[in-house]
Formats: structure tokens, sequence, C-alpha cells
């Protein structure tokens, strides 16, 4: 088998499989949302889709998301 990325969500008390990282970017107040990190970043979250799709910006910042293309 080759190497797994598989990691679980970040949220509290959720044990779905991570499949989005969501990114909060201060410098721009941004929140960036898209395909699952290979790295672990700062200021980083894997999150799986229920909770990628929840994710709200705080207020003044924009969301950017990176939607996962099928083939
Ligand atoms: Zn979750």
């Amino acid at each position: 088998m080759g190497e797994t990325t598989t990691r679980p969500c970040d949220r509290v008390a959720c044990t779905a499989e991570a499949v989005m990282t969501l990114t909060y970017v201060y410098a721009d107040s941004m929140v960036v949302i898209g395909p699952l990190s290979t790295t672990a970043e700062p200021h980083s979250y894997d999150l799986c889709a229920r909770h990628a799709e929840r994710s709200t910006a705080p207020q003044g910042w924009q969301v950017i998301r990176h939607s996962v293309l099928g083939a």
C-alpha cells in the first residue's frame, strides 16, 4: 500500500474522515477551503465534508472555496 494521507476531522467529537483543508489567512482576512492538504500548516484545519460545508468566516472575512472537480 502507498502512503496514506487520511486524517480525521479536526472538529471536536467528529470522527469523520477529513476531505478538505480550511486555512485562515490572517493577513488577508480570508478563509480558504480547498482540497485536503498533504502538509500540516499553521492556522489550517482538516475537515470532513460536512464541517467544511458548514464552515463560515468571521465577520468581515471572505471565504474562498476551491471546489474539488471530478475527473
Ligand atoms: Zn467533521
